[in-house]
């Protein structure tokens, strides 16, 4: 009995390969399709996402929300699948989704679960093969066919998609890079790897001596003194240096550009360092007498309030009479930009998401066919794109999947409906 040919054989059940396999079988129910997933179940990393809840998409899906080194690239595919794709795709599955006030998309459900169990049972109803406990070793090209060589045996298609992660999440969550190995073995060029939507490491004690405090603030990444990006959020102070969601989103020029890094907090971003002067002036008039350990508490954080007097020297068991205007002076500086050095992030294993991958002008952008191996598609995160925190990243997980999905049609003659 000759070997079994399948149309497509997709490398990996995350977020995107599952969304390829369900969009082709949609496409053409007769189609043979495979998932090849590592693990023992299929979109482990998904069923984390936005803390069990996964921010699946965002109503504003414009560039300026994405990176890469090639952002046309990306704007032709977010272009023709914006969130109303994602949400029309997703409705066919069975679910139904809502907007927060800041544009996030979530399942109504809130549930990361059921977006797993919506791509799986579609794939399992529609008659997808999900090989679990598969780890692909090897592609090779053999007359027109990829031989697809895995723990569980060799397999061959006439189509095949990478959509194997990178690094982020670690290991326990699929992402160990082996896919992105093979396809830079194989002559595929790339662009630098570091983890974004990551956790900082900062200099000092600072940040430790107020673990588990949040505030709400704007966080500024400085590069030699000048602002390289900068987002308004919650922070959290950690033993090791700050998180948070405004912190990750800068997380990402933290890590990839050169350079001293500094970390500024603007506690008040509302108020201008004048304002501050004003107020603490006040204040330091009302409260005369009181113990400077009780000088700031119901402005900021009691604990946060009580750093910013030991930053400027002064001694927490003193009156408030001891402040003279220069204190003041310098006190709302340290509120205007409570400043940490920065060493680093929490690494691969703790991010969101990788920065960098396979390089996408290796890629043709309308329908994410490799333009050196006619039959190769890539999807999701394996290639040089990564988004904001926001679902911006699953965004691109599943439009570049729908993409793909309909180029391999093409490809294969299919009928697109
Ligand atoms: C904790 C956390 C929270 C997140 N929250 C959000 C969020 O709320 N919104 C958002 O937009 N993004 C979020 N992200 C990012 C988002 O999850 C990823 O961008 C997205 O999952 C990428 O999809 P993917 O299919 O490309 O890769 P993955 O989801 O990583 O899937 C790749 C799959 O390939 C498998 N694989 C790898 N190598 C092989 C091999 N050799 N053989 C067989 N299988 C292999 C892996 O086991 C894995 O299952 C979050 C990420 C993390 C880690």
């Amino acid at each position: 009995m000759s070997k079994k040919i399948y149309d497509t054989f997709i490398i990996g059940g995350g977020a995107s390969g599952l969304c390829t396999a369900v969009r082709l079988k949609q496409i053409d129910c007769n189609i043979s399709v495979a998932v090849a997933e590592q693990l023992q179940r299929v979109g482990k990393k998904l069923i984390t996402t936005g803390n069990g809840r996964c921010n699946i998409t965002n109503k504003d899906i414009s560039i300026s929300r994405f990176h890469s080194e090639n952002p046309q690239f990306v704007q032709s595919v977010i272009e023709k699948y914006d969130n109303s794709h994602i949400e029309s795709f997703f409705a066919d599955l069975g679910i139904v989704i809502t907007y927060d006030e800041t544009g996030r998309a979530y399942p109504y459900s809130l549930q990361a679960s059921s977006v797993v169990d919506a791509l799986r049972l579609a794939a399992d109803d529609k008659g997808v093969e999900t090989l679990l406990e598969t780890k692909v070793l090897s592609i090779e090209k053999k007359k027109g066919i990829y031989e697809i060589s895995t723990s569980n045996g060799t397999f061959s298609a006439k189509t095949l998609v990478v959509a194997a992660g990178l690094y982020s999440g670690g290991i326990k969550l699929g992402s160990d890079g082996s896919i992105y190995k093979m396809m830079s073995s194989l002559g595929y060029k790339t662009v630098k790897t570091t983890p974004a939507i990551v956790q900082l490491r900062t200099i000092g004690d600072i940040a430790k001596s107020l673990k588990g405090i949040k505030v709400n603030a704007t966080v500024a990444l400085l590069i030699g003194g000048k602002t390289v990006r900068s987002d308004f959020g919650e922070v959290l102070f950690c033993d090791y240096g700050l998180s948070g969601p405004a912190v990750m989103q800068i997380s990402r020029e933290a890590e990839r550009k050169a350079g001293a890094k500094t970390v500024t907090l603007d506690l008040m971003p509302e108020y201008s360092f004048s304002d501050i002067v004003e107020l603490l002036k006040f204040r330091a008039s009302v409260l005369k007498g009181r113990k400077l350990e009780d000088f700031l508490s119901g402005m900021l954080n009691k604990r946060v309030g009580q750093t910013v007097l030991k930053l400027i020297g002064k001694k927490l068991s003193d009156t408030v009479d001891s402040l003279n205007s220069s204190d003041l002076k310098k006190a709302a500086s340290v509120i205007k930009g409570m400043s940490f050095e920065t060493v680093g992030s929490r690494g691969f294993e703790n991010s969101q998401v990788t920065a960098g991958g396979i390089d996408t002008n290796e890629f043709d952008s309308g329908n994410m066919m490799s333009k050196r191996d006619a039959g190769l598609f890539a999807v999701g995160e394996i290639l040089d794109v990564d988004g904001d925190c926001g679902g911006f990243n699953l965004h691109w997980a599943w439009s570049s999947s729908l993409c793909a999905a309909e180029g391999i049609a093409e490809y294969l003659g299919l009928e697109l409906c």
